[in-house]
């Protein structure tokens, strides 16, 4: 153990700093201008776009990833202090046996990863300090314009890596706006030199060693070859001392990340805790926090212990402040930033909640909500987890079809309430199905969803989804699948109670962001 703690303590984790003018903390004021250039036409048309042959996982950047917790089972913020109960909230009503709760409500110590603005300054801040202390990059961290939405593409990788990405994108993208939401793209053949990444992607690369990385990046020889676990960076063009960033990278060494953990049952933790840092890298944070006053921040310079699980963003100061920096102009020096640069900051989240008994055991089956706070709504879905898969399920055994009915409820993109019916439909020979969502209505921002009908109509007030049950054992969920006659959006969902009684997840559409539970 002595061993793997110096090892540990050793591990480094670096943005590359020759290459780049990120910086998303903040930017630095680089004088590198190598990242405005433009990429010789050559190597883009040279590159083949080819689509995902797995079709459950062309939209997964915006689905997300299924949380076990003990004997339950959740997606999003769903767990104990992560978000409110039901008698948390002032409004509690009931309608067609589903009890619906709304008002304000923030964890008192921030588990949910509320924060107040200054604590998210303060962080931000504290990314000068520590940029300072490393003394990699001279001059003042800048603020970005996080520029077009990126899409993620990595090279040849192992199955469980290629998961290990996807669940650090769902991680990334459960943090950030819509707009500015990552997406997974075609294969890489080879590894490009930062210059030559084309505008709008991110290149990640897991690799044995670390021969074949950029030649700008040398390691001290003096130091352990495994001190580097991975580099990251994101490519600016500084516009007029204002930032824009045009792409990103990651390289991984998996032998140094694989060496720095004393049980493979460990490699796969510390690898997407790796492959999640090195991703906000490239994504335009281009500097650490302080490890001393932020030990757990994802973006610590510096692995100190063994970690049991990757913290999801969505509940941290980390993905608080991620949301915060989208808020302030490009081009600020982080350290002259005051509260009023994050604009009006709500630590408190306007929550909706629905809850569902089960009939037959009157025990609550499904519970589902959403926050609304600064802008982002976290939708959230949880229930008692079931007993096997729903493929071996002795209730449904002979069965054509089984129907989920219940709710929806969330936010548009300005935080108006939204509520609806939700209907989960799946066949289940080939488990493939619908979720079908409608008399959708809007309310006002933070307020109580009212009675059926006398809300307004949202869009042409339906939604609907092809989804599908991948049939991936150990985390089982409900993806929409892209397909003709779906609408916009992304449906993940999970099944809970003990016989799959409960069907409940998320919607996320451009101008909807909404949880849903329904039994059947
Ligand atoms: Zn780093």
């Amino acid at each position: 153990m002595n061993t793997m703690k110096s090892i540990s303590l050793a591990i480094l984790l670096l943005l590359t700093t020759s290459l780049t003018a990120s910086c998303g903390g903040g930017g630095s004021s680089s004088n590198n201008d190598n990242s405005a250039r433009t990429p010789p036409s050559r190597m883009s048309e040279k590159r083949t776009e080819t689509p995902f042959s797995i079709v459950f996982e062309s939209n997964v950047g915006l689905s997300r990833t299924v949380r076990i917790n003990g004997t339950n089972i959740g997606l999003g913020p769903a767990f104990r202090h992560e978000r409110p109960q039901l008698n948390d909230l002032s409004t509690n009503t009931s309608r067609t046996g589903i009890w619906f709760g709304s008002g304000t409500w923030s964890d008192p110590i921030g588990r949910d990863g509320s924060a107040t603005a200054q604590r998210i300054l303060s962080f931000i801040k504290s990314f000068q300090r520590q940029n300072d202390r490393e003394n990699r990059q001279s001059g003042d961290l800048i603020t970005v314009d996080f520029g077009v939405p990126k899409t993620v593409r990595f090279g040849r990788v192992s199955q469980n890596e290629r998961n290990l990405i996807i669940r650090a994108i769902e991680n990334l993208n459960s943090a950030l706006p819509y707009r500015n939401r990552l997406r997974l793209g075609s294969e890489l053949e080879s590894l490009l030199s930062p210059e030559y990444i084309p505008e709008g992607e991110i290149h990640i690369h897991i690799t044995n060693g670390k021969g074949n990385w950029f030649q700008e990046f040398h390691e001290d020889e003096n130091d352990n070859p495994d001190r580097v676990l991975g580099i990251g960076g994101a490519l600016a063009n500084p516009d007029s001392g204002k930032p824009r960033i045009l792409g990103g990278y990651a390289l991984i060494d998996r032998g140094s990340v694989r060496r720095s953990v004393p049980t493979n049952d460990l490699y796969s933790t510390q690898m997407e805790f790796v492959i999640t840092h090195e991703l906000l890298h490239a994504y335009g944070i281009g500097a650490h926090a302080d490890p001393n006053q932020y030990p757990s921040s994802i973006l610590v310079p510096e692995l100190r212990e063994l970690l049991r699980s990757v913290p999801p963003l969505y509940t941290s100061l980390d993905g608080e402040s991620l949301l915060a920096i989208h808020n302030i102009s490009p081009g600020r020096d982080i350290s002259s930033l005051t509260i009023q640069d994050l604009g009006p900051w709500e630590k408190n989240g306007f929550q909706l909640i629905g809850s569902i008994d089960d009939p037959r055991s009157s025990s609550m089956v499904v519970e589902f909500g959403a926050t609304f706070r600064n802008g982002l709504s976290k939708p959230w879905a949880w229930g008692p987890r079931p007993n096997h898969s729903i493929r071996n399920n002795p209730e449904l055994s002979g069965m054509d079809t089984a129907t989920w009915n219940g709710s929806l409820i969330g936010y548009t993109r300005r935080g108006q309430t939204t509520s609806g019916d939700a209907t989960i439909t799946l066949n289940l020979e080939n488990y493939s199905g619908q979720a079908f969502f409608d008399e959708i209505e809007t309310w006002g921002v933070s307020v109580h969803p009212g009675s059926q009908g006398a809300g307004q109509r949202w869009q042409d007030g339906d939604l609907s989804y092809i989804i599908a049950v991948p049939n991936n054992g150990a985390s089982e969920r409900f993806v929409s699948v892209p397909d003709q006659k779906s609408d916009l959006g992304i449906v993940s969902g999970v099944f809970t109670g003990t016989l799959h009684t409960g069907a409940t997840g998320i919607v996320e559409h451009p101008d909807l962001s909404a949880a849903f539970g329904a039994i059947r």
